[in-house]
């Protein structure tokens, strides 16, 4: 049979553009290699806002204290963990699975590589074609440029891999998924070094964000070595008394010299490539970028008409529910007589560290490239929970306002649930809203996010 659609990749954009396809009455049939669910249900967003939570206990449990609690023996069990972890990802994953089946696409457990504009051929020796294939194959582990002793280390897939907890974790690169790995590691009771070829973490966030999450992070006991680059691994010849785990020597350079460190495991995040290789897309004509990923226009068509692609094999805002809203623009473009093309500015978005940090709308440093009159409304607090439990933590908050028409451009905070109040803030944002209009709106209280609509003073003024 002949398909309407063909979706390469059960991830969050192919997944939703197969159903959305499919209620539209196309025929369509999705090819997964591996698990239904993709980076975010089976290693990603899912299982790490899980492992999370876990590591949030122990922070709550010192604070109970100040509350008048007194806890009783604590004992963290990882493999109990990772196993309830484990069957909620499988849980979903069928989930995903049903749904496709319910809305009548075909699946096929196999890999798929493309063959002409309209033809794939699968692993077990057939084919299959289709009017329009949609590659959605996501992304996967950078390693970065080679190092030796590079196969001794971990990436984020190894991660949720891990039977029991190294104790001594050296973590390379310092954005979103080494950062909340760190933070999941440390708050468990790892030893966590984070080492960063930059001079700080987080690069193309807003600068102060960055500085203040830096320093909350370094004090629940993460230790950053900025400048520093792992050079080589090898096994150090002392047995660790993490059983599981032989101890490793990490080599590193930085300005002032060289340095080892023992570890348990080295963890690396050093980004993430396209998934595109050994798919048959040069061969085809498909145009690929640099970084190897498919080059679409708006709607997301690549250079060979019959072919699609979204998500982060488009390299374009490698965000989950980004690569859901491709998915659905697409599916209803091309089989729902409805185009539309999705916008990829204003993008919501947290970090899930301890301190989480949530972020929407416009650097400082970007908004005074177009902004020069801006206004930078800032404040510093500790949350009212903090008065007893003795928690150091501050809660940073950032407004930034374009002083001509009041609108407000950004909002960036360090603190606990922050990524719930970017959500919010950034529907404010959509709707073009204005200083004048969060001073109008009554604060809750007692809340931290009160603070958001009663900043009275700019911090700065800046006038280009
Ligand atoms: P990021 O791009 O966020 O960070 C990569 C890190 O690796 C940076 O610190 C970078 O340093 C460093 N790095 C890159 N190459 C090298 C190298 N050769 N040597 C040393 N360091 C290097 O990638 P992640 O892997 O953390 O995450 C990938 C993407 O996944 C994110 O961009 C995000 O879109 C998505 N994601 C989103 C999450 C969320 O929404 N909460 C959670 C997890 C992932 P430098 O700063 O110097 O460039």
């Amino acid at each position: 049979m002949r398909y309407d659609l063909l979706v390469i990749g059960g991830g969050s954009g192919g997944v939703r553009a197969a159903r959305i396809a499919a209620n539209h009455g196309a025929r369509v049939a999705l090819v997964e290699q591996y698990r239904m669910g993709g980076t975010c249900v089976i290693r990603g967003c899912v299982p790490k806002k899980l492992m999370v939570y876990a590591s949030r206990f122990a922070q709550e449990f010192e604070e109970a204290a100040g509350f008048g609690w007194t806890l009783g023996e604590r004992r963290f069990d990882w493999a109990q963990l990772k196993a309830r972890r484990d069957a909620e990802v499988a849980r979903i994953e069928a989930i995903y699975r049903s749904n496709l089946l319910k809305a009548g696409v075909t699946l096929f457990d196999a890999r798929a590589v493309l063959q002409d504009a309209h033809t794939v051929r699968l692993s077990d020796g057939s084919t299959l074609a289709a009017d329009t294939i949609l590659v959605a194959t996501g992304g996967w582990p950078d390693a970065g440029p080679p190092v030796p002793g590079q196969e001794l280390a971990i990436d984020s897939n190894g991660f949720f891999e891990l039977a029991q907890q190294p104790r001594r974790v050296v973590v390379q690169g310092a954005g979103y998924i080494a950062l909340e790995l760190a933070c999941v590691l440390r708050l468990l009771g790892s030893e966590v070094t984070v080492v960063l070829r930059a001079a700080q973490i987080l690069r193309g966030f807003d600068e102060e964000l960055r500085t203040h999450l830096a320093q909350e992070l370094a004090s629940v006991g993460i230790r950053f070595l900025a400048g520093h680059s792992i050079t080589r691994i090898e096994h150090a010849g002392t047995a660790s008394d993490a059983d599981a785990f032989g101890a490793l020597a990490v080599h590193m350079e930085h300005a002032g010299g060289t340095e080892v460190l023992e570890a348990d495991c080295v963890l690396r995040a050093l980004g993430r490539k396209p998934n595109t290789q050994g798919l048959g897309l040069e061969a085809l004509g498909v145009v690929l970028d640099a970084a190897g990923a498919v080059v679409v226009d708006a709607h997301s068509r690549s250079s060979v008409p019959s072919v699609y692609a979204v998500g982060d094999v488009t390299n374009r805002v490698n965000l989950t529910p980004m690569a859901i809203r491709e998915g659905h623009a697409f599916a209803d473009s091309v089989f729902g007589k409805t185009p539309r093309v999705v916008d990829h500015t204003l993008v919501p978005s947290a970090v899930f560290t301890t301190p989480e940090l949530g972020t929407v709308g416009l650097t400082e440093e970007q908004a005074l490239q177009q902004y020069p009159q801006l206004d930078v409304y800032r404040t510093v607090f500790r949350p009212m929970k903090a008065t007893l439990s003795g928690h150091t933590s501050k809660v940073f908050f950032k407004l930034l306002v374009d002083r001509v028409s009041d609108r407000v451009l950004g909002f960036h905070a360090v603190g606990p649930d922050t990524g719930e109040m970017a959500q919010l803030v950034g529907v404010t944002l959509q709707l073009g809203a204005t200083k004048a209009a969060f001073d109008a709106t009554l604060a809750v209280h007692p809340t931290a996010a009160e603070e958001l609509v009663t900043l009275r003073t700019p911090a700065v003024r800046h006038n280009l």
